[in-house]
């Protein structure tokens, strides 16, 4: 008998070593494609389309995951689908300064290791969050901006895109009618940014954002989207998250690692803590927008104080849903 209870000690020892380096069995992608004040009315005609590049966005990111892909490179992936798109304000679909140029930012966020990369105000790269990618992959630095993320880019064998692919006729015309209607002042309810957070099957997160601001921006003003920490975290021991809004307000509160502080040095839940930002810190001073998150075991926030907010995603539980107005 004692003999036995000797031989099985190591073989449970040995099984839950196994169990102990299985690799997370949860995983899943949640994306946004900007918070904003869209109605079903305003929607109409135009919802369907949307519904189906940010499912488009989702299952692609998806399939990498499902695949035993990265979380990074879900990230990308799910995001390049949006800004591919002109629907949403990020590459193709790019708003407009007061000047009429197009800048973009993006960032991305590796959670194992707090590997990051972001570019802003770029202006000839068809996929910033690529730009992003290259910089996080490629060199010893955070952010890079304009002609030296161009260079860059070249540099890496990429070739430039032409400002006129930028260029959409709609956006274009939003940006004339706001402009009569708004003085130049920034238009702060023009949101429209992407951006997607991920969980791979190795327990790793990821984050990314991509935009193209806010509408008549001044020239050369970056907003939070490219910033660390304030439109884009990730950290496996918390959570990933990408943020869409007001940017100004958002670097003020580093929304971004806000929410992923509450969660480390708090305890609090993903939820709780997106909500108590988003709710709470930022509606007292009047900073619109939202999250999308998702944490280390595989719980998702959707967190926007704005009347809507283009977002989904699909978790390896089955669950998937593509939305943009509240609940
Ligand atoms: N946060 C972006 C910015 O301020 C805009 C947006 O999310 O719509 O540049």
């Amino acid at each position: 008998m004692q003999q036995c209870i000797i031989k099985i000690i190591p073989l449970f020892y040995f099984c839950f070593q196994v169990l102990l380096a299985q690799p997370s069995q949860n995983f899943g992608i949640v994306i946004h494609g900007g918070a904003g004040y869209a109605t079903p009315e305003s929607m109409k005609g135009v919802e369907t389309e949307y519904l189906k590049v940010m499912q488009t966005a989702i299952d692609t990111g998806y399939a990498i995951l499902e695949k035993g892909g990265s979380a990074v490179n879900a990230v990308e992936a799910a995001i390049k689908i949006m800004e591919d798109s002109p629907l949403f304000n990020a590459g193709k679909g790019s708003v407009f300064t007061n000047i009429g140029t197009i800048e973009m930012d993006a960032s991305i966020m590796d959670g194992s290791g707090l590997k990051a990369g972001a570019v802003a105000n770029i202006r000839r790269i068809k996929n910033p969050i690529s730009a992003a990618k290259m910089v996080m992959d490629k060199t010893p630095h955070v952010l890079i901006i304009g002609k030296g993320a161009e260079n860059l880019w070249v540099a890496q064998g990429n070739n430039l895109t032409d400002t006129s692919y930028f260029y959409d006729k709609e956006r274009f015309e939003q940006w004339q009618k706001s402009k009569q209607s708004e003085k130049d002042k920034i238009n702060s309810k023009k949101h429209g940014t992407v951006g997607a957070a991920a969980l791979d099957k190795n327990g790793n997160l990821a984050a990314g954002t991509s935009t193209g601001g806010m509408m008549n921006k001044m020239p050369g003003r970056v907003g939070d989207s490219p910033i660390i920490g304030a439109g884009t975290y990730a950290n496996n021991q918390t959570c990933a998250v990408s943020c869409t809004g007001h940017g100004e307000f958002f670097i003020k509160h580093a929304v971004a690692y806000n929410i992923n502080a509450l969660m480390m040095y708090k305890n609090l839940s993903l939820e709780t803590a997106a909500t108590q930002v988003i709710q709470k810190e930022l509606k007292e001073v009047g900073g619109t927008g939202g999250i999308i998150a998702i944490d280390k075991t595989g719980n998702i926030s959707m967190e926007f104080n704005t009347p809507s907010m283009f977002r989904g995603y699909k978790l390896s539980n089955g669950k998937n849903e593509v939305l943009i107005f509240k609940k």
